[in-house]
């Protein structure tokens, strides 16, 4: 089954009213070179309504970087519900990302209850999944892949998967410089399609699955040539409209 490569820009906490507005003003001149494929970014949260609004009229989409797992807006300080993200215009939200996963306590049964959220809300999720190091070095990376997909499974059934993107990010590659062979990407994504396929092989044959994890312009091509690998989830790198681009290029 075709499916279609998604480049998303993850700026994590990074940006400036001043430098978000000359990497958008890039990325929206050069993005329709590439009409094949999807462009995403992900601001942080205080930037959406002015990154969408110079979005207006381009392709490119916008998606949040995280949300609250609360169904329902309230008295929740510091949170942002996924009614306000589709409010200011987003498509996408990321949920589990390793970062959030390590350093704000987000266990797997957080992370399906954001995805649930998100999805509520109108929202696809991209669900970050990936182990780390040791894990790896354990011989758990299976495992711990299949641990972090079921707990969304487990929650949201299979269908769940027919308006979700996932993206396999292994944590030992984020922000390290050091990138997943393209080999150990494709076992992973393999792995994960899958894992899904046990219950519905159309929807893990049409899931977009995302390698993240140091890329760049350099390693682009070899990542997102492997045969499970639908396009790439940037950190760093999206915040480099040259390398963006570029690494829009290979998708
Ligand atoms: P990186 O980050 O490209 O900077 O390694 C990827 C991510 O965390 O999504």
């Amino acid at each position: 089954m075709a499916r279609r490569a998604l480049v998303a820009g993850n700026w994590k906490m990074n940006g400036s009213r001043d430098s978000n507005a000359s990497l958008i003003h890039d990325i929206v001149l050069d993005v329709r070179k590439y009409p094949d494929i999807d462009v995403l970014v992900c601001p942080p949260a205080i930037y959406l309504e002015s990154v969408g609004r110079q979005l207006e009229g381009s392709p490119v989409q916008l998606g949040g970087q995280n949300l609250c797992e609360q169904e329902k807006p309230g008295a929740f300080t510091g949170e942002i519900h996924g009614g306000m993200l589709r409010d200011v215009g987003c498509s996408h939200v990321i949920v589990g990302h390793s970062e959030r996963r390590a350093l704000y306590g987000e266990g797997d049964d957080r992370v399906a209850a954001k995805f649930r959220t998100a999805q509520i809300c109108g929202l696809i999720p991209i669900l970050c999944v990936g182990e780390s190091l040791a894990e790896r070095e354990n011989g758990q990376t299976e495992s711990v892949l299949a641990r972090q997909l079921q707990a969304v499974l487990d929650r949201c059934g299979i269908e769940a998967f027919r308006r979700a993107v996932i993206a396999y990010e292994p944590v030992w590659a984020i922000g390290t410089g050091r990138t997943a062979t393209p080999e150990q990407a494709q076992q992973a994504h393999a792995f994960l399609r899958d894992r899904l396929a046990r219950s519905d092989a159309k929807i893990a044959s049409s899931v977009r699955i995302l390698y993240g994890g140091s890329v760049k312009a350099e390693n682009a091509g070899a990542l997102f040539g492997c045969p499970d690998v639908d396009g790439g989830l940037i950190g760093g790198a999206s915040l480099k409209s040259v390398e963006f681009m570029a690494i829009c290029a290979a998708a």
